[in-house]
């Protein structure tokens, strides 16, 4: 482990507290230091570091308050916890843990120990970023990204074959998005590919039905056993509720944003017509197609007789 890159955040509001803790963890690690709960939430939202320790009892806000917080906004929710304080009983613990906590220490506490139980946070930390590296989750939208798709079509064409049962594919992407991040910023941006891919989960709710992460402003969604006519009535459906999908605006004089996207929409029955890279293709030519045509509408491919 490559100790000097991990930043940890320390919120404590007692003095002597943070001296001790900086004392034993400065020189493995970069320590920040913030005295209340709020000013740490912002810290934590600036940095982003690898870990937070966090004190309870504190004047303005608790730490049970700063975890809630933390854990109910995207960019920190995945920053690992631990607690220190001195509330000791097992209640305490068991709400800390339930509020998401990776960890919790009582004080009096001995620094080996404090020391000991970063390091495992910090290697569980680096574990599911190895995993993630190589994974087939997409961090920013927790869809599974194209691997994950690769993977599933691979299966699903397998079975539609076999199964002589139509297969759909929708490709999406969200029109001028270049332009919106441009306008609103790229932090804007991710926080609308988030409720857009949220809106996705909502609506596909059918255990076959596949939605993954193509990339950038792209998303693929895979429905086995439907036909054309059926993926076109899902298409328009999807199409209308990003129409009408309204995103939080972080900042500016606008409240919320919304965002249209087009979508290319193809079906077979595999492996009479087409191969999977041709049945993925057709789609982003229909994609392309409903660009062309104006942006904010579903096309189908044309069926090849
Ligand atoms: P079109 O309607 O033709 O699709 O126009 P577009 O601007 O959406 O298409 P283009 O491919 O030119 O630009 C895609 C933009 O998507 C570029 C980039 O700014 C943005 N983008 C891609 N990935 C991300 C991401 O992870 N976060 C954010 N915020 N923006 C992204
Ligand atoms: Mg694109
Ligand atoms: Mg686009």
């Amino acid at each position: 482990m490559n100790t000097g890159n991990y930043k940890i955040l320390v919120i404590d509001d007692e003095k002597h507290n943070i001296d001790v803790l900086n004392d034993i963890l400065s020189p493995m690690y970069e320590v920040l230091v913030s005295k209340d709960g709020l000013h740490g939430i912002k810290m934590a939202k600036e940095i982003v570091p690898d870990l937070i320790l966090l004190d309870i009892i504190m004047p303005d806000m608790s730490g049970f308050e700063v975890i809630t917080t933390l854990k109910g906004v995207d960019i920190t929710r995945r920053i690992p916890v631990i607690f220190i304080t001195g509330l000791d009983s097992y209640k305490d613990e068991e709400k800390g843990l339930l509020l998401g906590a990776a960890d919790y220490i009582t004080k009096p506490f001995r620094n080996a120990i404090v020391k000991a139980r970063v390091k495992t946070q910090l290697q569980v930390v680096e574990y599911i970023r190895a995993l993630e590296r190589i994974g087939m989750v997409d961090a920013l939208t927790d869809l599974p990204n194209r691997r994950g798709f690769d993977k599933q079509l691979q299966s699903e064409w397998g079975r539609a074959k076999r199964e002589k049962t139509p297969i759909s594919i929708m490709m999406i992407d969200i029109d001028k998005f270049k332009v919106f991040n441009d306008t609103y910023g790229h932090a804007q941006g991710d926080i609308v590919l988030q409720y857009v891919a949220k809106e996705f989960k909502d609506t596909f709710k059918r255990p076959a039905d596949y939605v993954a992460r193509w990339g950038g402003e792209e998303f693929v969604i895979l429905l086995p056993n439907t036909d054309m006519e059926g993926a076109l009535i899902i298409g328009e459906h999807v199409r209308a509720n990003i129409e009408k999908l309204r995103v939080p605006c972080a900042s500016g004089d606008a409240k919320s944003l919304s965002v249209t996207v087009s979508i290319g929409v193809n079906c077979e029955i595999p492996p009479r017509y087409s191969t999977q890279n041709e049945f993925l293709s057709r789609a982003d030519k229909a994609l392309y197609a409903a660009k062309e045509a104006g942006r904010n509408m579903v096309i189908a491919s044309p069926l090849m007789l």
